[in-house]
């Protein structure tokens, strides 16, 4: 029950007045799914999914380059680099707390800032305690 309620809902919002048939799942939804797959499935085999995940989506990439930056092969791309959001969303869960992750993105976030800058160079912030490089 809980579940087809969850399916319905993602059939709530509709952007086709956007000019786009697709239908939009609001973020706590994709939340709750992401939990239903490691529900159903298990941590294991979803942690098995991200590596399969990256596999595609390295191999995507990489025809991407080998057949001239091709539509179909940008569609690809972002296909799987979708799949593998999802996947990093469900790692995230099974791993870590929404506070920490924010934490951790808004260091490495603060730490590539300073390099683009000149700030810092990688080797100089790899060395770097966290309070060192950006405050977190
Ligand atoms: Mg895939």
């Amino acid at each position: 029950m809980r579940n087809s309620q969850a399916y319905l809902e993602c059939q709530v919002v509709d952007i086709s007045t956007h000019g786009d048939n697709m239908t939009t799942i609001k973020p706590e939804l994709g939340a709750d799914i992401c939990r239903r797959a490691i529900a159903k499935w298990g941590e294991e085999r979803q942690r098995d999914m991200i590596i399969e995940e990256a596999s595609e989506l390295q191999k995507a990439l990489l025809k991407y380059r080998r057949y001239d930056r091709t539509e179909e092969w940008r569609i690809k791309c972002v296909e799987e680099a979708v799949d593998m959001s999802i996947m990093l969303d469900q790692l995230l869960m099974m791993l870590s707390s929404q506070q920490e992750f924010d934490k951790v993105r808004r260091y490495k976030l603060c730490r590539l800032s300073k390099m683009i800058d000149g700030d810092m160079d990688h080797q100089t912030c790899e060395n770097a305690e966290r309070d060192d490089c950006c405050l977190v």
